[in-house]
């Protein structure tokens, strides 16, 4: 169902593909003006702001490296200026180093926690100076944060569960002013990140009680619901969205 988002403008980190890509799309699709960041992949983004406004929204691409803090906070301060306010951020960009912990090395610990954690609390901070009553913050975290079947996972889990973490102790801060916080939990999303046919799909299939992977559609579904206002009960929550994998 369409949430009523005109008038509203959101940030998104980490747009250009996968979930983010979908969480733009819908945002948009649902009225929002959405704002959103890419690293990598500048075709993809160009590509995604020409389909958007074929589509009738609005979508604006920003190159921004979740690891640089300043430009992150810079990015935000900005688009919110732009576009006169800011009412949802998405911190959605994600990385994943899988290996096991012995080989790991203190870059990949750098990488991992300062993009998939670090960066959700600056994002948050920043924008938490720029919204008012009815603000979003989404994080997207992961099942891993709680569960984690297959070897490997050791900072992957640890940024999420950080994410969770801070996602409760956020929302007891902020609620009085009418800013909710919360994180959706994917379980397995076919992405580039995670494609749902190879090796790694044939192991984590069995742990999936609905027979399949996810679709991102159905995430940014959940952020769109999450981003309006009969969200407004909802906050510090890490809902899993995973077909069954932790059930
Ligand atoms: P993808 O690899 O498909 O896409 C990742 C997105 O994040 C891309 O748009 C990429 O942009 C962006 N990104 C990566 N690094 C940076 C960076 N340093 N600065 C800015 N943007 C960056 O991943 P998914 O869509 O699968 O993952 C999205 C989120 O969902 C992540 O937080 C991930 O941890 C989480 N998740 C995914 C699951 C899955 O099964 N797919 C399961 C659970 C959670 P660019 O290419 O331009 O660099």
């Amino acid at each position: 169902m369409a949430q009523d988002l005109t008038e509203l403008h959101a940030f998104v980190t980490g747009g250009s593909r996968g979930i983010g890509e979908a969480i733009v799309r819908r945002l948009a699709a649902d009225g929002a003006r959405v704002t959103f960041t890419y690293n990598a992949s500048e075709p993809a983004a160009t590509a995604l702001v020409t389909s958007v406004a074929e589509a009738g929204g609005v979508a604006t691409a920003v190159k921004v490296d979740s690891a640089d803090q300043d430009a992150l906070r810079a990015a935000i301060r900005d688009s919110a200026a732009a576009n006169g306010r800011l009412d949802i951020l998405v911190n959605n960009a994600g990385v994943g180093v899988f290996a096991p912990i012995e080989t790991l090395t203190a870059e990949d610990y750098d990488r991992v926690v300062g993009i998939n954690l670090g960066a959700v609390f600056h994002a948050s901070q920043e924008a938490l100076g720029l919204m008012k009553s009815g603000g979003r913050i989404i994080n997207i975290g992961s099942v891993n944060a709680e569960r984690n079947p297959l070897p490997g996972a050791s900072i992957y889990a640890l940024s999420k569960a950080g994410v969770a973490g801070f996602t409760g102790a956020l929302a007891r801060e902020v609620s009085a002013r009418g800013i909710t916080v919360n994180t959706v939990q994917p379980g397995p999303v076919a992405t580039e990140l995670n494609p749902a046919v190879g090796p790694f799909a044939d192991l984590l299939n069995p742990h999936i009680a609905a027979g399949r992977y996810g679709e991102v559609e159905e995430v940014a579904a959940l952020v769109a619901y999450l981003s309006g206002p009969e969200a407004a009960y909802i906050t510090g929550a890490s809902i899993n969205i995973d077909g069954g994998f932790t059930a």
